[in-house]
């Protein structure tokens, strides 16, 4: 999401006349985009603002703005710890930058602006900036959460729940496919509860028309919260053949007492109950999740009953965080915190149940055939192995179930020019790994539409 914001900002700037540079001593302004979801995401974005600081010093006509969900949180606070910092915008203040920086480049004055209001509709979205010219973008759906999870900070910083209209969403998909995307990621904090507040289409009928756009490959979502998530969206799986056979379901604990203790509103059995139905109806689909250990009065019962959902829904990824307490997330004032030594040792213990599950879970494709949208060259260019000869560049993308695939395209010139971000490559998978897969290309394809889980490739 804030990828997402970080280019709405980018498009305000550059329409005030700025332009991106290479490394930040260039820069003349530079806007930090904060997250405040974990205590250390916030202790990241001050030791980053130090060094802005430090910068400043050498060249004091530096603009430095803060965003994002600190800045909402702490206000003006942020002048008193960071003097140097001439805006702080809230989470809903990106819309008006292209007031608020003027008034700063003309007076040199400090500006806070961190006002939120209940709109229903958020603000219309300028044209999207993009950062990289990737073949996958994000495209958030709706703002805010009204869920009020006990350890979250999320509704403090980003307000209650409001839907984007369709028409608006619809048209910057459809932006987007006509600059190259083929992906598209819908974002909100529980997409399931999509344009309820607000009478608009519900979240299976958006995904419905994503659907129809031509152009446009896969559609992925993020984040379902459990407890709506429902036989509409296992159909919504069923019909659409572009989204992607992965969901993203965060369970958070294993354990009824701390699920109630979370304010998750659903329990271990129901949570079950949904993987198995969505499991039945969908075969092949990834599971992924999010979990939370040392929430405060965790005892080794409850976190050992985590361990045990883990070991019976056999997810194939998750993402696991120590509890940290949030301002004015109702868990501070919880008692029985668990030391971090412990937290520490638990998330270790989980994070090697899980490893080997991945593993696992990954070995099954060996030997599988699997459509790859091609995202880009690997970051990692392993040199000269078995895998990657050194004359070969190595490539990465993705499968449907959002697995990462490294491959080589053997060299011909002809096939050269047919590999490039947004096309899809099927790949014979040969190895397996922890958090990636190797595969072997066979085949490109050549038409744009109708790929999940296509049996048949083009050799
Ligand atoms: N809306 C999503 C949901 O309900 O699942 C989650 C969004 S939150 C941005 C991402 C994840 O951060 C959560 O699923 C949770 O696991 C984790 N998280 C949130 N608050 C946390 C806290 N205080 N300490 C540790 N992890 C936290
Ligand atoms: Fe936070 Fe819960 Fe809302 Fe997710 S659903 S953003 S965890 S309050």
């Amino acid at each position: 999401m804030n990828v997402y914001d970080s280019e709405q900002i980018a498009a305000r700037l550059i329409a005030l006349g700025y332009q991106q540079t290479g490394t930040l001593e260039t820069a003349d302004l530079v806007i930090v985009n904060t997250c405040t979801i974990r205590a250390k995401a916030e202790q990241k974005a001050f030791s980053f603002l130090g060094r802005l600081a430090r910068l400043k010093s050498r060249k004091p006509g530096l603009i430095i703005g803060v965003g994002g969900c600190v800045a909402q949180q702490e206000g003006a606070e942020i002048f008193r710890r960071i003097p140097q910092v001439d805006l702080v915008f809230g989470t809903q203040a990106i819309d008006r930058l292209g007031l608020l920086i003027p008034k700063i480049e003309d007076k040199r004055c400090r500006i806070v602006d961190v006002t939120m209001t209940d709109k229903p509709d958020p603000p219309d979205v300028v044209p999207n900036h993009r950062f990289d010219h990737s073949a996958s973008a994000f495209v958030t759906i709706m703002r805010g959460c009204d869920n009020f999870c006990t350890y979250c900070v999320v509704p403090h910083v980003r307000g209650r729940e409001a839907s984007r209209h369709p028409d608006r969403i619809m048209k910057e998909i459809r932006d987007l496919v006509q600059s190259g995307v083929r992906e598209v990621t819908l974002l909100g904090q529980n997409v399931n509860s999509y344009g309820k507040k607000e009478n608009l289409w519900s979240f299976p009928e958006l995904l419905y028309h994503v659907n129809s756009i031509e152009g446009l490959l896969r559609i992925r979502f993020t984040t379902s919260h459990p407890k709506d998530f429902g036989s509409d969206m296992i159909n919504a799986f069923k019909i659409n053949e572009k989204v992607c056979d992965h969901i993203h379901l965060p369970v958070q604990s294993g354990s009824d007492r701390i699920l109630k203790r979370m304010n998750r509103k659903y329990t271990r059995e129901l949570y079950l109950d949904k993987i198995s139905k969505l499991r039945d109806n969908c075969s092949g689909i990834a599971i992924t999740s999010d979990i939370i250990v040392g929430f405060p009065g965790e005892t080794e019962a409850d976190f050992n009953e985590t361990l045990d959902l883990i070991k019976m829904i056999q997810f194939d990824g998750i993402f696991a965080f120590v509890y940290s307490d949030r301002p004015n997330a109702p868990a501070v004032r919880f008692k029985n915190k668990i030391s971090e030594d412990e937290k520490r040792k638990r998330l270790q213990t989980l994070l090697d149940l899980q490893e080997d599950v991945t593993r696992m879970k990954n070995q099954t494709l060996v030997g599988s055939v699997q459509p790859i949208l091609v995202e880009g060259t690997s970051k990692k260019q392993s040199s000269g192995s078995l895998e990657r000869p050194r004359s070969t560049v190595q490539w990465m993308g993705r499968t449907t179930t959002n697995k990462i695939v490294n491959f080589c395209y053997k060299d011909s010139p002809q096939r050269r020019t047919d590999l490039f971000p947004g096309k899809i490559v099927y790949a014979r998978i040969e190895k397996a790994y922890a958090h990636s897969l190797w595969g072997e290309p066979v085949g490109v394809n050549t038409t744009t539409g109708g790929l999940k889980g296509e049996e048949s490739y083009a050799a």
